[in-house]
């Protein structure tokens, strides 16, 4: 029986995962796809936007949300229990996609396909680091983050999934220069196993062709993926925190995202996203902050018995002022 294979898609917060996932989904070419998403934070927004690409191919079923914590530190009681369920299915999906949290550790997840209930049924096509251009050219890996500082928490995040990648999608070309590009290029390089290769590309457009179909097998080579955390042998994320901000509508979106920047800068804010309700709109208004860049579009119009509510996930290194973070945006 040939193996069922699955992508894991990694990549540190903002670096365009979803983007990447939707631009897969939406050229699936007949594929049937299923996907595991895990987010940090306590709102499901990953899940809605796949959702709300309103693929046909792209049913409730064939998105599992995995939101108790980073999918690492999760993979016994979450993590296998959804993949078994999605392949006992009686039309298992021909390729699964895992989205991994932002601040998750790939290893643990490649080391689950060894459980024997899973071996012998699916296989780990290849794991794709999605890296922001921009970010790691500017010595950062999300803008905003500490500049890059071996043994600082983030540093550890963003090797621990470079070194596991068969592919590293180099994402957000579109605002950097060749010079640019060529200092992100170096910065990763050196981090990369022998074997992996690295593709550029905007707004996570890359073709399936080259993200599906890399047979790495990655769950036989693990010892070619070395990750910060072998030594201890386990992992926390003690070092960030998220959560959520409930606001009422917003009758003037502009004004409310002119705002957003300063509240990022002042307080080292990692992530915002989420969705807004402006009134006398059909549609709900996606939010999604990287650092100082803020991405805002309507995605799909608010469902006949869904209640029309603004609500925003922050993430940042632990101790962010919650409090003053939260009046900064309702303010
Ligand atoms: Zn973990």
């Amino acid at each position: 029986m040939r193996k069922i294979p699955a992508t894991i898609v990694t990549g540190f917060l903002g670096a365009g995962k979803t983007s990447l996932l939707r631009h897969l989904v939406t050229h699936a070419e007949g594929r049937r796809i299923a996907l595991v998403i895990n987010e940090f934070g306590e709102l499901g927004i990953d899940r809605e936007l796949l959702l709300g690409c309103g693929l046909t191919n792209c049913t409730d079923d064939d998105v599992v949300e995995l939101a108790n914590g980073c999918i690492c530190c999760t993979v016994a009681e979450d993590f296998l229990p959804a993949l078994e369920k999605l392949i006992d299915r009686p039309d298992p999906p021909d390729h699964i996609l895992i989205e991994t949290s932002g601040l998750a550790l790939p290893k643990p997840l490649v080391q689950a396909f060894n459980w024997p209930e899973i071996k012998a049924r699916v296989t780990v096509d290849g794991v794709i680091a999605v890296i922001d251009a921009m970010a790691v050219a500017e010595g950062r890996f999300a803008a905003n983050t500490p500049a890059l500082i071996h043994d600082n928490p983030f540093d550890e995040v963003f090797g621990d999934q470079l070194s596991c990648a068969d592919l590293v999608v180099l994402n957000k070309t579109d605002l950097a220069d060749r010079a640019t590009l060529d200092i992100a290029e170096r910065e990763i390089g050196s981090r990369l196993r022998a074997q992996a290769r690295h593709v550029n590309a905007s707004f996570g457009k890359v073709s399936p062709q080259i993200l599906l179909g890399l047979s790495a097998a990655a769950e036989d080579d693990l010892a070619t993926r070395p990750s910060f955390h072998d030594a201890a042998g386990e992992h926390d994320h003690d070092d960030f925190d998220s959560f959520v901000v409930a606001l009422g509508s917003i009758a003037d979106p502009g004004a409310f995202v002119a705002k957003l920047p300063t509240v990022i800068a002042m307080h080292d804010v990692l992530r915002v996203k989420g969705f807004l309700d402006v009134p006398g709109k059909d549609f709900r208004l996606v939010i999604q902050a990287v650092g100082p860049r803020i991405e805002q579009y309507f995605d799909r119009p608010w469902g006949a018995g869904e209640r029309r509510q603004s609500r925003l996930v922050v993430i940042g290194a632990k101790g962010i002022d919650r409090d003053a973070i939260t009046a900064a945006i309702r303010a």
